[in-house]
């Protein structure tokens, strides 16, 4: 899955040249060249990352990030600033309020890319189209493809992303409503039971590689994907 980059950047030229930079880097973009319009895409779905320009028309985008960062929809989506400032204090202010990583004009395309990508794994693993291993557990978000051993796993697209995201957030405890907004994205509405559906199909998957203790179910709380027990015993789980 591509990661979806939002662009925010009133000038026209800049705007198309990061576009074209990423789209060719493989990501999918959506742009706007003022607050109300950026405003209006996030309202409709949430970018993975957002790139955003210092400088905007009625806005400093100071401002706008402080913004995002204080509600509770926006605060925890990546925010690279743009800026053609160069003083430190102005890298200083814009850190602080919460961006994560800043990049000055003019700026090489792969410049841009490389900063992008570094965030993203840090931030955003699942969007990363790196390659994850835990154990003899293998998924490759390049072709979709995920093997334990030799043996390949099929997988339904939902059962998919619920892993990429589980494997990239082990030993963490995740309500139903929070794999929800992770995986499936927020303002989908669809009853938390459908989490318990597609949980139990991809255990279903993970046992043809002779596994069934990747995936826990933590009592009135959630589900974990932990690489832990794995350590512990290499017998079939047999506690009730
Ligand atoms: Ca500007």
């Amino acid at each position: 899955m591509a990661a979806k980059i939002l662009i925010v950047e009133d000038e026209a030229a800049i705007q198309e040249l990061i576009i074209y930079t990423l789209q060719q880097a493989g990501y999918e973009t959506v742009s706007a060249e003022n607050a109300e319009k950026t405003m209006s895409i996030i309202n409709n779905a949430l970018p993975d990352l957002i790139l955003l320009d210092w400088m905007l028309p009625g806005m400093n985008g100071i401002e706008f990030a402080r913004i995002l960062r204080r509600s509770e929809r926006t605060r925890l989506v990546p925010i690279i600033m743009l800026t053609a400032r160069t003083q430190e204090t102005d890298k200083v202010a814009g850190l602080e309020i919460g961006a994560d990583d800043y990049i000055t004009k003019p700026f090489s395309p792969r410049e841009l890319v490389a900063r992008i990508n570094a965030v993203l794994r840090r931030l955003v693993p699942e969007a990363s189209d790196e390659v994850v291993e835990i154990d003899e557990l293998r998924l490759d978000p390049v072709n979709h493809r995920v093997t334990a051993g030799n043996k390949e796993i099929e997988l339904g697209p939902t059962e998919y992303r619920l892993l990429h995201f589980m494997m990239t957030h082990t030993e963490r405890v995740y309500s139903r409503s929070q794999l929800l907004d992770r995986v499936w994205g927020d303002h989908v509405f669809v009853e938390e039971r459908t989490v318990d559906v597609h949980i139990r199909r991809l255990r279903k998957a993970l046992q043809l590689a002779g596994r069934d203790d990747w995936i826990q179910t933590v009592r009135g709380s959630g589900y974990r994907f932990s690489a832990v027990a794995v350590l512990q015993t290499k017998e079939p789980n047999t506690q009730i």
